[in-house]
């Protein structure tokens, strides 16, 4: 992947405007509670994008009409690191497939709806950027993806 500066607000902010139309349609609400102060991490603008967009298309999914999804982004200040979750209030995941998701070609959806790489592809790319995601399931409801990225060091 490419090594840059990159804006994590501004990504989130592209990638969801590409399903703003769909969300709108489906009648779901987006949320956001982004950190005004995130500092940039060192990443790869078009594959975080790529990450972004698999797991909105899956909240969609889930969530269906009436739904909701709600993203944060915040600043972990002692460990250097940016936190992105991502969750809905779809059904969430049940526990044997918890393990599964980012499983290549793994899913629940009918043969055509989905080819189960979505996860997989997002898992690895996060992995080549050094950074962690993990899956749960809130107390409420619905599903909640984490994802760590390491802050930039600032550039001179
Ligand atoms: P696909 O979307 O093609 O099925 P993914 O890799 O994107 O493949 O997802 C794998 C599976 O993980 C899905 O089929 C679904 O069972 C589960 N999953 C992913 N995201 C969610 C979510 N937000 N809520 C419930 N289940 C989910
Ligand atoms: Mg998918």
């Amino acid at each position: 992947p490419l090594r840059e500066n990159v804006d994590v607000n501004r990504v989130l902010e592209e990638s969801i405007g590409f399903l703003e139309n769909e969300a709108h349609f489906r009648n779901i609400q987006i949320h956001r509670e982004l950190d005004p102060h995130l500092p940039l991490v060192v990443s790869d603008t078009g594959q975080l994008q790529q990450v972004f967009l698999n797991i909105f298309d899956n909240a969609i999914d889930a969530v269906g009409k009436g739904g909701e999804i709600t993203l944060t982004s915040r600043y972990l200040e002692k460990d250097g690191k940016v936190s992105i979750t991502i969750a809905d209030s779809g059904p969430g995941i049940p526990e044997e497939i918890l393990k599964k998701i980012f499983d290549p070609f793994f899913t629940t959806k009918e043969v055509g709806k989905g080819t189960g790489l979505g996860l997989s592809i997002t898992y690895s790319i996060i992995k080549k950027l050094g950074g962690e995601i993990t899956v749960a399931n809130k107390p409420g409801q619905g599903a909640l993806f984490t994802i760590i990225l390491p802050a930039s060091e600032p550039i001179e």
